[in-house]
């Protein structure tokens, strides 16, 4: 039986970089039955900004999304369609990995960058509570509850424990917002005591961003609050080659959605030239989610081995392949 899977192709370089990972996939021999659903800012200025009937239809069926950019409109406009959704589907984890591609070079490309991003999905400034007191006088509500900050740890424990990874660093400015920040340092600091066996250690997170471009091989698994999640993970891509690389999965107990870490990148749609290397690494977490645990370790190899080669990469790390080129060169050692 083919496993069912929501397509979102998005906008901007989401519709090219989700047929480069669609064909990657299906170069891997694993039955996909994609159901595409439409999501995209044109659509949404005639929803009004609601999601589509069909996106929500279809992701509350196949359980599964893999997800293109959604470009969202800066200080006006509808709300984040990308935040929208993990809120709908209480995707409450965003899993990031962030690994060094061996032979790509960076600056970092003498340093093994091995570490994962569990951020908080759901609330904390991204809770779209805002609110003009006076006029020239706003506030925007930060909200941290001892639910939500309980689940992202305890998630990223268990799965540190399940891997055998053996640090987790919570990030904070609990020195500054002491009841929130406060509050989520608390809630991981409890769960850590269940599990004596990962060290458990915290930064504030002006200190973090400053130790993970000094000493970024030194990090593990990092656990924050949404918004440092969202700078965090953004920093850390730019470490091992930019936001063309980084995949992210967001997890919730039923639905799990895949997506890059980048956004809509409009200054580059439309050209064939965006790397599908982030959405198509997110392919491969979902491989492993849906079970096809060797599919996804080929999918992985072969990305690894066309950037140990270094023939076929795109702009943004130093080369000159569009993206069809690239997707070729996976798929050709894929085999
Ligand atoms: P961006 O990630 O779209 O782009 C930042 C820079 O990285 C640009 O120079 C872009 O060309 C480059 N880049 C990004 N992905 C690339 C790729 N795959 N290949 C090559 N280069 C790549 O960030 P932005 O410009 O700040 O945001 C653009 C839009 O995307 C905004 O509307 C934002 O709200 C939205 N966004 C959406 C998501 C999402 O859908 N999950 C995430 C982040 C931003």
């Amino acid at each position: 039986m083919p496993h069912p899977v929501t397509l979102i192709p998005g906008d901007g370089i989401g519709p090219e970089v989700a047929e480069a990972a669609v064909r990657a996939v299906e170069a891997t021999g694993v039955p996909v039955a994609w159901e595409r659903a439409e999501l995209n800012q044109e659509l949404i200025r005639e929803t009004g900004g609601a999601i589509p009937e069909k996106v929500l239809e279809s992701l509350s069926r196949t359980l599964v999304g893999l997800k293109g950019p959604i470009t969202t409109p800066v200080a006006a406009g509808y709300q984040s369609l990308n935040v929208a959704l993990r809120k709908r589907f209480d995707l409450f984890a965003n899993v990031r990995p962030v690994k060094t591609f061996r032979g790509l070079k960076t600056r970092y490309a003498d340093t093994p960058i091995d570490l994962i991003i569990f951020r908080e999905n759901t609330e904390d400034l991204y809770s779209g509570l805002e609110n003009e007191v006076v006029p020239g006088v706003v506030t925007s509500l930060k909200v941290i509850t001892r639910k939500a900050s309980l689940r992202i740890a305890e998630y990223a424990f268990r799965f540190a424990r399940r891997v055998g990874r053996k640090k987790i660093t919570a990030i904070h400015k609990a020195n500054i917002m002491k009841l929130g920040d406060g509050l989520f340092l608390r809630c991981c600091r409890e769960v850590a005591q269940k599990f004596p066996e990962i060290t458990y250690n915290e930064l504030i997170v002006d200190n973090a961003a400053m130790q993970l471009v000094m000493r970024p091989e030194e990090f593990d698994i990092l656990l924050m609050p949404n918004l440092y999640g969202d700078i965090i993970s953004d920093l850390a891509a730019g470490l091992v080659g930019g936001l063309g690389i980084v995949p992210g999965a967001n997890m919730g107990d039923e639905h799990a959605v895949f997506e890059a870490v980048h956004g809509s990148a409009p200054d580059i749609a439309g050209q064939g030239i965006a790397n599908p290397t982030a959405l198509m690494q997110s392919a491969a977490l979902m491989l492993l989610h849906l079970g096809e645990e060797a599919a996804a370790r080929r999918l992985q190899r072969a990305l690894e081995q066309v950037y140990l080669e270094g023939k076929y990469l795109t702009r943004d790390v130093g080369g000159a392949a569009t993206t069809r080129e690239f997707t070729d060169a996976v798929i050709e050692k894929l085999g």
